[in-house]
């Protein structure tokens, strides 16, 4: 059971019935990424503060109702993603001088990132739909989260990496058994190649942006962030940004919230993208369309030069009268070391970005120190430890000698 009314076009802003079998608009093409309608009045029947009271289950799919899946005995055999911790900071928020901020660790899914919940709701998706196999085009998580949740549902994965992929994560992808496919290439090449390969052997798309179920799982991100901070809405909400299907989900759970009651207000979205690679706060500083960019950071997640879901990232920042930020890899490390030392959470570059923006922000003014602040690390930095050991200094080296450790220990 669930309440999807049908798709809206986010270009054209022509609407579909719930029963369309394109991914995109069929009037606009790839480009034409739909978002799905929901009927929001009889949801607000079953879908209630006390429905979730008397809910013992603790993953994303407590909000199952309000995402696009159909079949349930499904969901009862997926890997257990999401319902991952919300921290009030210990120590972090008064180094920043902030008064609340909330860390929600989403490295702590099952393949270790946020992807996993768009992941798993296109494997229930193809399963729904009788497809047999499964593919994508990834800078790494969307990857290896796919192929984790494939593995589980019996699925096959094809899986196309471009060569710059992390080891952490090309690992994960071959002991989860997916076909790997390393192109030497950009992402918008190997994201292209995929794209021919899926039409002519007809795989269900995993493709970010196209398939407009994935923002549908990730908006569970918000859903939950927002009931475990017991409804009350932060002032700020910080994510990274790639492609822009995150930052989009980020907002369609709070924008569902709303339009249920569960909500009065929207948070501001603060969107993080990496110096090297920022086609949105370039659009957005110039006020103008996005133009194909550089892909020149570290952090891999976040290097998207083109875009794919440009419309429903802008309109996460505008609607919400958020804003836009970049900071630099240097930043971007120093922000991995401060959030492992002050409170224990290692992310990914990427993972790390959002709170890196939040520093930035802070330090701009644009964030103040009374608002209430969250932050998603969308990440574990475990998948990638070649830029987690930059981030860091050596340790400390001795001979096994107590006269040495004594020497180091009072320098
Ligand atoms: C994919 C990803 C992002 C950004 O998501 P987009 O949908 O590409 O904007 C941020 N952080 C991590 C760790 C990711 O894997
Ligand atoms: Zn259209």
């Amino acid at each position: 059971m669930n309440y999807v009314m049908g798709y809206r076009c986010t270009l054209c802003g022509k609407e579909y019935e719930a029963n369309l079998m394109d991914y995109t608009c069929p009037a606009c093409g790839p480009k034409g990424i739909l978002d799905v309608v929901y009927d929001y009045s009889q949801m607000k029947k079953q879908i209630t503060r006390e429905y979730f009271r008397d809910n013992k289950n603790f993953s994303m799919w407590r909000y199952g109702p309000m995402t696009t899946v159909v079949q349930n005995s499904l969901l009862e055999r997926t890997l257990r993603v999401g319902w991952t911790p919300v921290y009030l900071a210990n120590q972090l928020g008064q180094k920043l001088n902030l008064k609340e901020l909330y860390i929600k660790d989403d490295g702590i899914n099952p393949t270790s990132s946020l992807k996993d919940r768009a992941s798993v709701v296109a494997v229930v998706k193809a399963i729904e739909n009788k497809f047999d196999t499964i593919c994508c085009s990834s800078t790494g998580n969307a990857a290896s989260s796919l192929a984790g949740n494939a593995a589980r549902m019996g699925l096959k994965a094809v899986i196309f990496v471009p060569d710059r992929a992390p080891a952490g994560k090309l690992t994960q992808l071959l002991i989860y058994g997916a076909k790997v496919i390393s192109v030497a290439g950009s992402y918008q090449q190997t994201f292209e190649l995929s794209a021919e390969a899926i039409s002519r052997w007809g795989w269900y798309n995993r493709n970010a942006g196209i398939n407009a179920h994935l923002v549908e799982g990730k908006k569970t991100v918000s859903l939950e962030f927002i009931e475990q901070l017991n409804w009350e809405v932060p002032d700020w909400v910080a994510v990274s940004v790639g492609d822009g299907c995150t930052i989009g989900g980020v907002y369609k759970g709070f924008y569902d919230l709303l339009m249920l009651g569960l909500i009065d207000r929207m948070p501001k979205i603060l969107g993080v993208q990496a110096e090297g690679c920022c086609p949105f706060v370039t659009a957005h500083r110039e006020n103008k369309p996005l133009v194909p960019t550089e892909e020149n950071t570290l952090a891999d997640s976040i290097a998207v030069g083109v875009p794919r879901n440009p419309v429903k990232a802008l309109e996460a920042v505008k609607n919400t009268q958020g804003e836009w930020i970049t900071v630099s890899d240097d930043k971007i490390l120093e922000t991995m070391k401060l959030l492992g030392t002050t409170e224990g959470i290692f992310g990914e570059p990427a993972g790390v970005a959002g709170l890196a923006g939040v520093v930035e922000a802070i330090n701009k003014g644009l964030i103040k120190a009374h608002e209430r602040v969250g932050v998603i690390i969308t990440g574990n930095g475990l998948k990638d430890i070649n830029n987690g050991l930059k981030a860091v200094g050596e340790p400390l080296r001795v001979e096994p000698e107590i006269s040495q450790l004594e020497q180091i220990l009072t320098n």
